[in-house]
């Protein structure tokens, strides 16, 4: 797979790992010191989280099925995983975030212990383009938007390679309506505009996928005021 060098990597590490991880942090937990525009994307985020568990469990128990959550950002799709029975492997880039997802899950699941106790994810500070291995199911939500599409469609043929049923991406949708209020955001940038964010077309990932043999077998469209996200199901062709 093609590697995705330089620039954009080395600013959304760094990104990540100071006021990124600070405002994301905050974004993705409970707490109640958020603005309104941050207490609707984690609305819109927590529906991608719930959307995907139901993707992944439509198709059968998650018990012993090992999955692969490549920038698992704070662990809110891995630690709901491991509740299921996923054997989970979960990256990211930043070494703040895996921190902060290895302390909520030692919080979270060693204090369920209303059943079985679930298998703890195993976690690591990696890129995902220096993962390996093979997983029945690889997860990479909402990291796209920090890549343009010409180091996108490395990722996603990467993610593939990985991946031995399914695929399962987010990102955020470059539909006109969208296109317009980003540019209307870079017009009126606000204060916490930190990174660029990357629309995709949708036929782009299609594409990326079908080069690499796999096709789209569901999909799925997350929206709030402030969050937008295209879910996509991919599978070998
Ligand atoms: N997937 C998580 C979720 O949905 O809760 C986190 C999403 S957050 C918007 C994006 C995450 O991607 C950050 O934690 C960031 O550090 C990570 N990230 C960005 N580029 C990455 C890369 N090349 N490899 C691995 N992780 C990356």
């Amino acid at each position: 797979a093609e590697e995705v060098g330089g620039g954009d990597k080395e600013v959304v590490r760094e990104y990540f790992n100071n006021s990124g991880f600070q405002r994301w942090k905050k974004i993705y937990g409970e707490t109640d010191d958020v603005n309104r525009v941050q207490l609707d994307i984690r609305l819109g985020h927590s529906k991608t989280v719930e959307n995907t568990m139901l993707m992944l469990t439509e198709e059968g128990s998650l018990k012993g099925v090992t999955v692969c959550d490549a920038g698992c950002g704070t662990g809110s799709l891995a630690i709901p995983l491991a509740k299921q029975g996923a054997i989970v492997s979960a990256s990211d880039i930043s070494a703040a975030m895996v921190a902060e997802a290895r302390k909520k899950a030692e919080e979270e699941l060693l204090a369920d212990n209303g059943g079985e106790a679930p298998v703890m994810p195993k976690f690591e500070v990696k890129d995902l383009e220096s993962l390996d291995g093979k997983y029945d199911t690889v997860v990479c939500l909402d990291v796209l938007i920090h890549y343009p599409q010409s180091k996108a469609d490395g990722m996603i043929a990467h993610l593939a390679s990985l991946a031995e049923k399914r695929l399962i991406l987010s990102f955020a949708p470059k539909t006109f309506y969208y296109d317009l209020l980003k540019r209307v955001g870079e017009l009126f940038p606000g204060p916490s505009k930190a990174t660029r964010a990357y629309l995709h077309a949708e036929a782009d990932v299609e594409r990326a996928l079908q080069k690499v043999g796999w096709k789209i077998r569901k999909r799925g469209l997350i929206t709030t005021q402030f969050y937008f996200a295209r879910l996509v199901e991919a599978v070998p062709a």
